[in-house]
């Protein structure tokens, strides 16, 4: 399937656009999936039996508790090796820390950093270390499969797809992995308010917003809403609007869209001020750098 031409050819139907990030923006899901999938599989895959506690601690930084949060599964791999790299507790307990120099060139030359593309790359090179990755991937998708379900949107997301329907075109903009995209927005019959979802296949969510709306709607009438700072990366690289789903107050923030934040995007006086202010917000939430450094 051609992925670019799906996202610019989903039909235009209102003169207002808004993409949803999915993992802990709609769903209440960054908590089961990072500390119970990602992260044991990190240590399994990636051996840090030795050092679980530190590499844990690492990979929830990374994933969950940093400016980094939301970031891409192979992104996330490579900052948490390099924070591991300079933390002596693993090195002290004889873990040699791995060098992922294909990992780099990797992430270098693709830009859709999903299991399909990387699945290729291990059958075109026989690479042991890419290999070693996938399998750390997949397994992650396996447990995510088994563990993650019956979590419903957070408290207020109904009312926003419901109040935003009406008015504006909408899209999920994720890094997950299509199938559990569907899945997860399928089960809670929230699904027939998208016009799309776009995953990790479809490339950056830079890229999602480009393809899907660029040249078609006026970016005042676009906006973003998310909880990570990839989110906001993704809306600023488009010139477009955004919205924070703040980490730990997420209800409030719901609230706070449904009450304010889409009545004024609608109006056209969400730009400036009032934006200003989330973002002050938002900087403030999720700090750059470790405790330990
Ligand atoms: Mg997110």
């Amino acid at each position: 399937m051609d992925y670019i031409a799906q996202m610019q050819n989903l039909p235009k139907k209102h003169e207002f656009f808004i993409g949803f990030d999915s993992d802990g923006c709609i769903f209440d899901t960054m908590e089961i999936k990072q500390k119970e999938c990602f992260c044991p599989n990190f240590v399994k895959h990636f051996g840090m039996q030795a050092a679980s506690k530190y590499a844990r601690e690492v990979w929830e930084f990374v994933n969950l508790y940093s400016k980094t949060r939301g970031c891409n599964r192979f992104l996330a791999v490579q900052r948490a090796i390099e924070l591991i790299r300079e933390r002596k507790e693993f090195a002290a307990r004889g873990i040699t820390v791995p060098v992922l120099s294909e990992l780099d060139a990797w992430i270098k030359e693709e830009s859709k950093l999903g299991n399909p593309t990387l699945k290729a790359k291990v059958a075109a090179t026989g690479s042991k270390e890419l290999g070693m990755i996938l399998d750390w991937s997949l397994e992650v998708n396996e447990d995510i499969a088994e563990m993650v379900h019956g979590i419903p949107p957070f408290p207020g997301v109904k009312e926003v797809l419901a109040k935003g329907y009406p008015k504006a075109d909408m899209i999920v903009v994720s890094q997950t992995p299509l199938e559990a995209l569907t899945r997860e927005w399928e089960e809670n019959k929230i699904d027939h308010y998208l016009g799309m979802i776009c995953g990790q296949e479809h490339g950056t969510k830079t890229e999602h917003l480009k393809y899907v709306t660029s040249g078609k709607y006026s970016p005042e009438k676009v906006l973003m809403i998310g909880d990570a700072p990839g989110d906001l990366k993704a809306a600023q690289k488009n010139g477009v609007l955004f919205f924070p789903i703040i980490p730990g107050h997420e209800e409030l923030y719901w609230a706070k869209l449904n009450e304010e934040g889409l009545d004024r995007f609608f109006a056209g006086v969400f730009a400036g001020k009032y934006q200003d202010g989330l973002m002050e917000e938002f900087d403030k939430s999720l700090p750059e750098n470790p405790h330990w450094k």
